[in-house]
C-alpha cells in the first residue's frame, strides 16, 4: 500500500493524531536536514496549524480528503502566499509571494500538511541541483552522491523520509531524473494537465509541474487531485479523467515499445535492470516491441536551445526593480539593472542568459531558434507515429546512476549530456514517469522512464504500479520518519 493510504488510514485507526505525525516529521527534518540539505525553508507554524485542523476532524470522526493530514513538501519555485520563494537563487532571497501557485491552493484546501519548501538547482537549471544558492541536497542513498536536479530537494525528502510525496517541476527532467537517483518515484504529466499558475517560469513551453513520491499509487492519487483546469494558466486542460481507478487494469496485450535510440551510451548495470523489467513485463502479460525512433538524435540540441532561448526571455522581469535582490552601489539605471543581475544570478543561470539571448539574436535566430522549433515539430510527428506501434514506451530515466559530488566540473556540456534520455517528452509534451527498477555495484538506485501518450497518464501509472506490486524495487533509506 503506498504511503499517504496508509497514513490516512492510521490516522483515521487513531495509532497517532496528525500533530503527532508532523512532529515526528519536524523532528526528523532538525535531526537529518543538516546531513541532507534537502530542505531550505521548515514551515512548522503552517504545519502544526494545518494538523490541528486535521485532528479537528478526526475528533468528530469526519472522513478526509483524498491527501488530507499527509505531510509534505514543495519544490521552491512554487509560490506560497507569506512563505518565502526563491527559487534557490540570491536574485529572489527575501522575495515573499502574495498569492499561491493553484497547486498548493488545491492542495492546502484539501487539508494538505505543508512541512517546508525544498531545495532546488536555481532557477531549475541544472542536473545535480548544485547551483542552488543553499549548496546541493545529498542523496540518501549515499551521501557522496548528489540527490539529482533540479527538484533534488524534493526528491532528496521523499527519499529520505523527511516528507510523504513532494511536489517538483519538471522542464527537461527534472522530477523524474532526481527520483530515479533517490530510488523513488516521480511523475510528469502531460502538458497542460496540471497547472502552472504561481510556478516561476523556467521555459514556459516545457514546464510542468508533478508528484514525487515513494510509489505509482501515491503519484497517482497526487495526481488525481492537482490535474484540474485551471482559468489562470492559458494553457491548462485538466486531466481526462482521475487515473488511480485504472491502477489495476491488466497488462495483458499491452504493447511495450522499446526505442532503440534511447538505449544508446546507457551503462551496462542500467541496461541490463532494464532487460529485467522488459522480462516483468513479459511475464504480466505484456508485449515488448523495438523499434527505432530516429528523431530522437535532435532532442538534445533542441532542448538547450529552446529551454535558454524561453529562459532569456522569462528572466528579464528579475531587474531589480519591480522584486527581489537590488545592487547597494551603481551609476544609473543601466548601471543597476546590470550589476543587480550580474551580482543576482548564478554562473550557470547567466550562461543560459547569455545562450538564449544569442539565439534569438537576429543574426542567430533562423539558423538556432528557428530551426529547433521547426525539429521540434518533427520529434512531436516521430512520437506520434511511434504511438501507431505501442501503447507505453519503455527507457532508461538517465544513462547511468546518481553522480558524485562536483561531477558539473569545469564543463557544463558534460552535464547535459546525460539529460538525453529525459528531455524528448518535455518537448513533445507527453507525460512520463520513473520509477526504481534495481541498483548498481554501489548499491546506487537505477530508474526506468515509462512514456505515455498525451494525457494517458493512467496506462503508465497502472504499467509502473503493476511492475512495482510484481518486481518492487523501492528501497527505504535509513533517515527520517518510519510509520
Ligand atoms: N537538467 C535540465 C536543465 O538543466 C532540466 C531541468 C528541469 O527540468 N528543470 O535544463
Amino acid at each position: 500500500m503506498g504511503i499517504i493510504k496508509t497514513i490516512q488510514q492510521k490516522l483515521m485507526a487513531g495509532e497517532f493524531s496528525c500533530t503527532e505525525l508532523t512532529r515526528a516529521y519536524l523532528d526528523a527534518m532538525e535531526r537529518d536536514n543538516g546531513s541532507l540539505n534537502a530542505y531550505v525553508r521548515a514551515t512548522p507554524e503552517d504545519a502544526l496549524a494545518a494538523a490541528a485542523q486535521v485532528d479537528q476532524k478526526l475528533s468528530v470522526k469526519e472522513a478526509l480528503l483524498p491527501l488530507e493530514g499527509v505531510p509534505m513538501t514543495l519544490k521552491d519555485n512554487l509560490c506560497t502566499k507569506g512563505i518565502e520563494t526563491t527559487c534557490c537563487s540570491n536574485i529572489l532571497k527575501g522575495y515573499v509571494p502574495i498569492y499561491n501557485a493553484t497547486v498548493w491552493d488545491i492542495l492546502q484546501k484539501q487539508g494538505a500538511v505543508l512541512l517546508g519548501k525544498t531545495n532546488m538547482d536555481e532557477f531549475a537549471m541544472g542536473s545535480s541541483s548544485e547551483t542552488s544558492c543553499f549548496g546541493g541536497s545529498l542523496n540518501p542513498h549515499d551521501l557522496s552522491r548528489v540527490a539529482g536536479g533540479s527538484s533534488g530537494g524534493v526528491a532528496s525528502a521523499v527519499g529520505g523520509n523527511l516528507a510523504a510525496y513532494g511536489l517538483g517541476s519538471d522542464t527537461g527532467g527534472s522530477i523524474r531524473q532526481p527520483a530515479s537517483f533517490c530510488g523513488v518515484t516521480g511523475l510528469k504529466p502531460t502538458y497542460g494537465a496540471v497547472s502552472r499558475f504561481g510556478l516561476v517560469a523556467y521555459a514556459s513551453s516545457l514546464d510542468q509541474i508533478g508528484p514525487i513520491a515513494p510509489s505509482a499509487e501515491d503519484c497517482a492519487a497526487v495526481y488525481d487531485v492537482i490535474s484540474q483546469y485551471d482559468p489562470m494558466d492559458s494553457t491548462s486542460k485538466g486531466a481526462l479523467g482521475p487515473a488511480s481507478p485504472h491502477l489495476e487494469d491488466g497488462l495483458r496485450g499491452v504493447r511495450i515499445g522499446v526505442p532503440e535510440e534511447y538505449y544508446d551510451g546507457v551503462r551496462p548495470e542500467v541496461l541490463s535492470a532494464l532487460e529485467n523489467a522488459m522480462a516483468v513485463y513479459r511475464s504480466l502479460g505484456a508485449e515488448i516491441v523495438p523499434f527505432s525512433l530516429p528523431e530522437l538524435k535532435y532532442a538534445l540540441p533542441v532542448y538547450y536551445i529552446l529551454a535558454c532561448a524561453e529562459a532569456a526571455s522569462n528572466l528579464g522581469r528579475y531587474d531589480g526593480i519591480r522584486y527581489g535582490y537590488r545592487t547597494e552601489h551603481y551609476n544609473g539605471v543601466h548601471d543597476m539593472v546590470c550589476r543587480t543581475r550580474s551580482e543576482g544570478f548564478g554562473k550557470e543561470v547567466q550562461r543560459r542568459i547569455l545562450l538564449g539571448n544569442y539565439v534569438l539574436s537576429s543574426g542567430y535566430y533562423d539558423a538556432y531558434y528557428k530551426k529547433a522549433q521547426g525539429l521540434r515539430g518533427a520529434i512531436v510527428k516521430g512520437f506520434h507515429q511511434a504511438f501507431g506501434k505501442c501503447d507505453i514506451m519503455l527507457a532508461p530515466t538517465v544513462p547511468m546512476t546518481a553522480f558524485p559530488l562536483n561531477f558539473t566540473g569545469a564543463d557544463p556540456v558534460e552535464t547535459y549530456l546525460t539529460d538525453i534520455c529525459t528531455v524528448p517528452v518535455n518537448i513533445a509534451g507527453l507525460p512520463a514517469l520513473s520509477t526504481p527498477c534495481g541498483c548498481d555495484q554501489d548499491g546506487l538506485p537505477i530508474g526506468m522512464q515509462l512514456i505515455g501518450n498525451t494525457f494517458c497518464e493512467n496506462t503508465i501509472l497502472a504499467a509502473a504500479h503493476q511492475y512495482e506490486k510484481a518486481a518492487g524495487q523501492y528501497r527505504r533509506t535509513k533517515w527520517g520518519v518510519s510509520l
